[in-house]
């Protein structure tokens, strides 16, 4: 039985978020100003346990399930994280286990992670130039050490991409060196359209550098690029390759939206589903699963839920100004 909402479209992955913290203060994710030491966390009472999360995900497999990213907040913060890696493994030798990753820590983790059955890493990178890279983070690391931790990931054999959110001001310079740096590796970049999730980050249409200029920046740079096939319709980019073989996804949420095959659910660290990113409120889920619900009762639960789902709010978003929108440190990206 595979689960489908009023647009028919099927629930096929699944993002967890396993914790709403994190050890970066991105300027567009969560701003120190907000996300300072008077911000209330959730408690750890109030967050899923390995073993909740696991139920959940073995409850959509027989409905159709075939993804799992982790996220956060910042994944990694989570203690023994390649514990709930191993469990979720162990439910299905093809389950795709994806991790998204700031990567600060994810050079001493990542032996673990891949012992436990983690099958890909998407780390996050804003700028090659440290300046920027700081500023946007907020942060004392560098990108030579994230770049790092990419290397020790790739020598062991697992698969990673590289996301980056392009800020018009801030670090479209950072297009072309960013290519340059994955292009040389064989690691596929995207970039993501800075978005309108949360209330935090002051967001303003201004600052949207969209996909089509920074395509137009980078054929200026590489020459034309052509179009890759998507290997499924629900694919969040559209890919490209260059001429010397780089490949290049763009996100773009906000001037090409592709809610029309969107498969995606969001449960967050305190076991609430959301059917979308711009969701203003997720339905419970932790109170049955904390009554001892059976793997069935779980599976009607998101069911029922899935059932009803009409999100398409990229497509809309227009009509939509005055949302009190969840913080995507909240929900996970
Ligand atoms: N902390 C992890 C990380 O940064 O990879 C995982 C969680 S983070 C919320 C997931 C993704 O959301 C990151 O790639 C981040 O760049 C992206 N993101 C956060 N806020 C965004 C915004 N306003 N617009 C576009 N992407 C955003
Ligand atoms: Fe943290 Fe990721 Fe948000 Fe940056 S984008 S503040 S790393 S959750
Ligand atoms: Fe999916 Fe919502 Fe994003 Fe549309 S706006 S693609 S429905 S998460």
């Amino acid at each position: 039985m595979v689960l489908k909402d009023v647009f028919k479209r099927p629930l096929l992955d699944l993002r967890i978020s396993v914790t709403d913290r994190c050890n970066m203060r991105c300027r567009y994710c969560m701003p120190r100003e907000h996300f300072d030491k008077n911000h209330v966390y959730l408690p750890k009472s109030d967050i899923l346990s390995f073993e909740e999360i696991v139920r959940v995900v073995e409850s959509l497999l027989p409905a159709g399930l075939r993804k799992v990213r982790l996220t956060g907040g910042e994944p990694l913060i989570r203690k023994d994280l390649y514990k709930l890696i191993e469990q979720l493994r162990e439910l299905s030798p093809d389950l795709d286990i994806a991790l998204t990753t700031n990567a600060q820590l994810l050079s001493k983790s990542i032996l673990d992670l891949k012992k436990a059955g983690l099958s890909r890493v998407t780390v996050s990178l804003d700028a090659i130039d440290v300046d920027v890279y700081q500023a946007m983070g907020d942060t004392t690391s560098t990108p030579d050490a994230i770049i790092e931790s990419i290397d020790k990931t790739l020598a062991l054999g697992i698969p990673v991409k590289v996301n980056t959110v392009i800020q018009k001001g801030v670090n479209e310079h950072q297009v072309i060196p960013l290519i340059s740096q994955m292009g040389s590796r064989n690691i596929p970049i995207r970039f993501i359209e800075y978005m309108d999730v949360g209330a935090t980050n002051s967001w303003n249409l201004d600052h949207v550098m969209t996909g089509k200029e920074m395509r137009h920046l980078i054929e200026t740079e590489f020459g034309l690029i052509q179009p890759i096939e998507p290997d499924h319709p629900s694919d969040v980019a559209r890919t490209y390759h260059t001429d010397s073989g780089s490949v290049i996804g763009f996100i773009e949420s906000i001037s090409n939206p592709f809610c029309g095959d969107c498969s995606r659910a969001r449960l967050s660290a305190n076991g609430s589903i959301y059917t979308c990113l711009f969701a203003t409120e997720g339905f419970d889920l932790r109170g049955i699963l904390r009554m001892d619900a059976t793997k069935e009762d779980i599976t009607s639960a998101i069911s029922a839920i899935w059932n009803q789902r009409k999100d398409r709010y990229s497509e809309t978003r227009s009509e939509k100004t005055d949302l009190n929108r969840i913080e995507m440190s909240f929900i996970g990206g």
